[in-house]
């Protein structure tokens, strides 16, 4: 797209500061249902899924957590089977070694150090062995306690679009979001963004004669 072109767009729907909100309003009514897509009922539900979501969909890690939830219910029992035993029935969601390791890891350290129960503290959900950033992240935002904004593919790319960050790098585009978005909202932002980009701002065709933010809200409109 030529610079001019961004410009004039840029000028047209304002500064992101003022689009943020109705941006917010406007994508809250159009995916009323957003929300997270995993499937659980208890903290250590949540934190499992989220692990083994790395690398595939929600819906496979629902495959497979409607059988594992049901054999393994308390963190002590993911490790009281072989390590092979764990990773076949967690095969199905792809890496499954790194995944085994790091959930028996993960496990180990909540029996270890927070008696049985998964921490709520953010830097205590980062020491978990393969928690990084956005599973903190995640579960935080699901327990009512969002520390951040979850960045995945669709943030990334809608943000971008939406002009609310020019980085690349996952941590700056959470950086540039949490500055701009109200801290009431970080939880629901990413569910938002996320059901936008699997609905209508298509990674190859965005319908932007579909989209609500189409006319007066979104510089990368093509309508
Ligand atoms: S107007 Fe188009 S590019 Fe902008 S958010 Fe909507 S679908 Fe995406």
């Amino acid at each position: 797209m030529p610079r001019s072109y961004v410009h004039e767009a840029r000028k047209r729907v304002g500064p992101k500061k003022a689009r943020v909100r109705p941006v917010i309003e406007r994508l809250a009514v159009e995916h009323a249902d957003a929300k997270i897509a995993l499937a659980f009922q208890s903290p250590l539900e949540l934190l499992i899924s989220v692990m083994l979501s790395a690398q595939t969909t929600d819906v496979n890690v629902n495959r497979v957590t409607e059988k594992l939830f049901v054999k393994y219910r308390r963190p002590e029992d993911y490790l009281a089977v072989p390590v092979a035993e764990l990773e076949r029935d967690i095969f199905a969601t792809g890496f499954y070694r790194q995944k085994t390791k790091s959930l028996r890891g993960a496990m180990q350290r909540i029996i270890e150090v927070h008696d049985g129960e998964v921490p709520t503290a953010f830097e205590d959900l980062l020491k978990l062995p393969g928690v990084a950033r956005k599973t903190a992240n995640v579960v935080s935002a699901e327990r009512g306690e969002a520390q951040g904004i979850v960045v995945d593919t669709h943030v990334r790319r809608v943000s971008q679009r939406l002009a609310f960050t020019r980085q690349e790098d996952p941590v700056k585009i959470e950086r540039d979001l949490v500055r701009l978005v109200p801290r009431a909202d970080w939880a629901r932002f990413p569910h938002l963004l996320i059901w936008h980009g699997r609905r209508i701002c298509d990674a190859r065709k965005p319908r932007c004669e579909e989209c609500p933010l189409a006319a007066d809200l979104c510089p990368s409109s093509r309508v």
